[in-house]
């Protein structure tokens, strides 16, 4: 089978199993947990490939006092990552949900080396989002899986979803490995190493050993895929839920639908909800996000259209938090393609960004998610970024990778200037003037920018002021590896775009009043929470608490991932079968860094807690 060509899909039939799990992203996590606990498991799948945003996503995993982290020596504890969690979620989350995540982090860690072949590692020095506040660490607790061998995989190799990037070589490059590499002009004896290592390893591995490395989000989908083709787990692709069933105000299965045919799934013990977000549901959001989020901007996997949480709205689920994304700041889109990844661009010295008053507006170099926040509550003030131009000079051209993969030194491709996504000029009255920028202010911004830059200081933004900033600054630049002066002889400029990583919003599991009974787990409808007015770590979106949230307070009995139950006792929902929320769209206490930590955790551990019951 070649390469991810997908094979046809299994045919659906009607079939009783003891789990339904609707997703096959990091739901693979929760079919693996109840694999382990001796239950018959579905997976299915909407898109013709496995793996969902999961398969496209970087891998990294935010994983406090986890094994990785022990056996690395990075010497963090509960407590301290619970102080980090606390001090970022502050009290727009019930506190448990916090607690509860990062104690089943190291569960989770030891299911998935039990149940797959995936070795992981710590991405050392990969800062939390803010590594300032009390519990924060600047060494970070990221861990990301090391290199993976895709060809134990098989014949179900072509189902895997393909990467965001593929690269041309055979080269299994990490995040950790990025860092760097992206400084091979101005680091080389810590680029090339780097480099020799993972390229030997994917040629090497590929010619001599018949293996295909890949890494990232393609290692870590690749896998839970791995786990669950070993679990003979079936996958069901090209198949897509229609409805959730219910018995007597239970949820007893789904029905799905395969080319056309509606098939039904009784599932004995529950459903997974674990179908990404409504990354590409233009209708939502528009309605819930912003009117000026335009098509094909979302990195999401494709079939990401919310049609789970619709489902789990038809029985009376309340959402929330749907007005955020994982925002992602990146490269604005080319006719209809999606848009470009910058992952350490906007820290690096010699660039810096404007809107479309030739001003400055936020620390460049700061985590994504707080970017996109900052772009959004500009537009909420009604003073929206309606265009954001990166900026560099040619020394920065030179010195580092663009746009994930336009090397230093390469010319920016002629289609980002035949497009009008890019332009270049030698002097800054000149850029501004071939962008559409007033040619004044965006002057001005440009000697202020250089004279913090000279002192190495940003006062007005604070640029470089975080270990997290200087993560992805240049090491070889000082004071300030984030700010360094642009010289005038050739400036350029690149359209960027709000992008994003997928959105965040959901379900509410455990809403604090309830009209309707599932099970002995009831669940609400209601509005959308309201926008949390705190900012949390990472930019990531924590539960918004909605106007009737701190009635919850009485209820005292949680689930491990502290989600209470409405009645005080702890919620049983699964020994006669019921609906288990998509994990990440539970939206309670994020991470400080990435989603992905929280979703497997959630399918961890909230399956094992209700299967086990
Ligand atoms: C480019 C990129 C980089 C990222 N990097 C990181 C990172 O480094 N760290 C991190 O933590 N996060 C990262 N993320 C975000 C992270 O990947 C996602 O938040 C996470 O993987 C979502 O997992 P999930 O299981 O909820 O959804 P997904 O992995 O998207 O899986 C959902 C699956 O459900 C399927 N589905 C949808 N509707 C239906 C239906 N009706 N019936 C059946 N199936 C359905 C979809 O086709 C999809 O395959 C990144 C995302 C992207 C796009």
């Amino acid at each position: 089978m070649a390469k991810n060509q997908a094979p046809p899909a299994t045919q659906a039939k009607d079939i009783v199993v003891d789990l339904l799990v609707i997703g096959s992203g990091t739901g693979m996590a929760a079919a693996l947990t109840a694999n382990e606990l001796g239950l018959s498991t579905l997976i299915v799948e909407k898109t013709q490939y496995v793996g969902g945003s999961t398969a496209r996503s970087g891998g990294a995993f935010w994983m406090p006092a986890n094994p990785i982290l022990a056996k690395a020596g990075a010497g963090d504890t509960v407590e301290r990552a619970k102080t980090y969690v606390r001090s970022v979620v502050g009290d727009t989350a019930p506190a448990q949900r916090g607690e509860a995540f990062v104690d089943n982090g190291a569960a989770t860690v030891d299911m998935l080396y039990r149940t797959t072949p995936m070795k992981f590692f710590w991405a050392k020095e990969y800062s939390d989002y803010h590594p300032e506040l009390p519990g924060g660490s600047a060494a970070g607790r990221t861990c990301e899986c090391l290199p993976f061998d895709a060809s134990v995989l098989g014949a179900e190799r072509g189902r895997l979803r393909p990467g965001l990037m593929e690269a041309g070589l055979p080269m299994p490059v990490t995040g950790a490995d990025y860092k760097w590499m992206n400084l091979m002009v101005k680091k080389p004896s810590k680029a090339f190493p780097r480099i020799i290592r993972r390229l030997a390893q994917g040629v090497y591995g590929k010619y001599v050993l018949k293996r295909e490395y890949i890494a990232g989000g393609q290692a870590l989908a690749a896998g839970l895929f791995a786990g669950v083709v070993q679990a003979g787990i079936p996958v069901w692709t090209e198949t897509s839920l229609v409805r959730l069933i219910t018995e007597d105000g239970r949820v007893t299965g789904a029905v799905v639908v395969q080319d056309g045919r509606e098939v039904t799934v009784t599932a004995r013990r529950g459903v997974v909800l674990a179908a990404g977000g409504f990354d590409h549901n233009m209708e939502w959001r528009h309605k819930y996000q912003s009117e000026r989020l335009g098509e094909h901007e979302s990195l999401g996997a494709e079939g990401n259209t919310g049609e789970a949480i619709e489902a789990a709205q038809e029985l009376g689920a309340g959402i929330g938090s749907m007005d955020q994304s994982w925002w992602f700041p990146a490269v604005a889109s080319i006719k209809g393609r999606p848009p470009m990844v910058m992952l350490a661009e906007r820290a690096l010295p010699g660039s810096f960004i404007v809107d479309q008053t030739g001003r400055r507006f936020v620390n460049e170099a700061t985590d994504y998610m707080s970017f996109g926040q900052r772009v959004l509550e500009r537009e909420k003030a009604g003073d929206p970024a309606e265009s954001m131009w990166f900026v560099f000079d040619q020394e920065y051209r030179n010195s580092y990778v663009f746009a994930g993969g336009i090397f230093p030194r390469q010319p920016l491709p002629q289609a980002f200037f035949d497009s009008g996504i890019a332009h270049k000029a030698s002097s800054p009255v000149e850029l501004a003037r071939k962008v559409g920028l007033p040619e004044e202010a965006f002057a001005e911004s440009f000697e202020k920018f250089n004279e913090a830059a000279a002192a190495g200081s940003d006062a007005e933004f604070g640029r470089g002021g975080s270990a997290y900033d200087r993560y992805y600054g240049d090491p070889t630049v000082s004071p300030n590896p984030n700010l360094r002066k642009l010289d005038t002889s050739a400036l350029y400029a690149v359209k960027m775009t709000l992008s994003d990583l997928g959105t965040c919003g959901g379900v509410h599991a455990s809403p604090p009043v309830c009209d309707r009974q599932y099970c002995g787990q009831r669940i609400r409808s209601h509005l959308p929470g309201r926008r949390c007015n705190d900012r949390p770590g990472a930019g990531l979106r924590i539960h918004c608490r909605s106007p009737r949230s701190r009635e919850s307070s009485f209820d005292s009995a949680v689930d491990p991932l502290g989600n209470r139950s409405p009645n005080g006792r702890s919620a049983r929902v699964s020994d006669a079968g019921n609906v288990h929320w998509s994990p990440v769209r539970l939206v309670g206490a994020m991470p400080p860094v990435c989603p992905i930590s929280v979703t497997l955790t959630r399918q961890v551990t909230k399956t094992r807690y209700r299967l086990q019951k």
